[in-house]
């Protein structure tokens, strides 16, 4: 199995860094991040070192998807919250700090001032057919 001896979330999997762990099966483990922005705020992390989301194999991918509504509910009830966002960051730009891919578990609660920006847009008149159109094309050649 992949690992990189200096990734933190690898050092956190092989139990040489201790972590407050929350759930673990045969491909993934989930423990509670270290700087949370909400209390209860969870990683979800495959076993194996893979730096991008876009690396994942898809069955590993599912492993990792699958434990979601699992855990999404311990959260619910842990925290109180009144719901949660997942949230994935893929490259520096997006955010993405440690490099060993994760999901975020992040509970919500209302008026809980954590917010984000969502400045949301509108396509000029062709543009989303075109995106569409380009998005068919890659897929296609990806999945030959
Ligand atoms: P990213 O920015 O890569 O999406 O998120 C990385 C997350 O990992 C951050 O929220 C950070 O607080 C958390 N983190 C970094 N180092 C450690 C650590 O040693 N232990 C735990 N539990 N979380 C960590
Ligand atoms: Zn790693």
């Amino acid at each position: 199995m992949s690992s990189d001896p200096n990734c933190i979330f690898c050092k956190i999997i092989a139990a040489e860094v201790p972590a407050a762990v929350v759930y673990e099966d045969d491909s993934v483990l989930a423990f509670l991040d270290i700087g949370p922005l909400a209390d209860g705020h969870l990683l979800v992390v495959p076993h194996e070192h893979y730096i991008r989301l876009t690396d994942v194999p898809p069955e590993r991918c599912a492993q990792m998807a699958s434990v979601l509504p699992f855990l999404g509910r311990a959260v619910l009830e842990v925290t109180k919250a009144e719901g949660f966002n997942v949230l994935l960051n893929q490259g520096t730009v997006a955010g993405q700090a440690v490099p060993h891919i994760h999901f975020h578990i992040i509970p919500r609660k209302k008026d809980d001032l954590l917010g984000y920006r969502w400045n949301s847009g509108k396509y000029p008149e062709g543009r989303a057919a075109q995106l569409a159109s380009a998005y068919q094309a890659a897929l296609a050649r990806l999945a030959s």
